[in-house]
């Protein structure tokens, strides 16, 4: 797509801090990020949202969705539990879809936003 950010992002015509690229995926660090992890992947193919997808793409979505407890590992806000069995760290995963869903980029991503609080907007 032409004049797609994202799309620029993804062929490297723009530079981002890149943390995992397969064949079909890229993930980079958002430049504005809301919390100590902020991680944006998209797909190298553009969707302009979530709903330009359809069922056919569910290996992809699924494939997404599959990165995120991996990169939240890596940069350390993953989901980990105590010898009490309790939980600690985590992250939230996101994809804002139009302008009700809050959504700047029309690009399909999903965010990863993670570590330790406060948040912004968030304790
Ligand atoms: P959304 O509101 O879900 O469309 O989120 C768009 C996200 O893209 C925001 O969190 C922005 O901070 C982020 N963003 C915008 N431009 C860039 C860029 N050049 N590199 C990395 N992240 C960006
Ligand atoms: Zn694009």
């Amino acid at each position: 797509m032409d004049n797609c950010l994202f799309c620029k992002i993804a062929e490297k015509k723009i530079p981002s801090t890149i943390v995992y690229e397969d064949d079909d995926l890229l993930a980079f660090k958002d430049i504005n990020p809301a919390a100590p992890v902020h991680l944006l992947v998209i797909p190298k193919k553009h969707y302009a949202t979530l709903s330009a997808c359809t069922a056919d793409d569910a290996p992809l979505l699924g494939k997404m969705l599959a990165l995120a407890p991996k990169l939240a590992a890596e940069f350390g806000c993953g989901v980990q539990y105590g010898a009490d069995g309790e939980p600690s760290g985590g992250y939230k995963t996101l994809i804002n879809s139009g302008p009700d869903g809050g959504q700047e980029v029309y690009h399909l991503h999903m965010h990863i936003i993670g570590g330790p609080h406060p948040w912004r907007g968030q304790r």
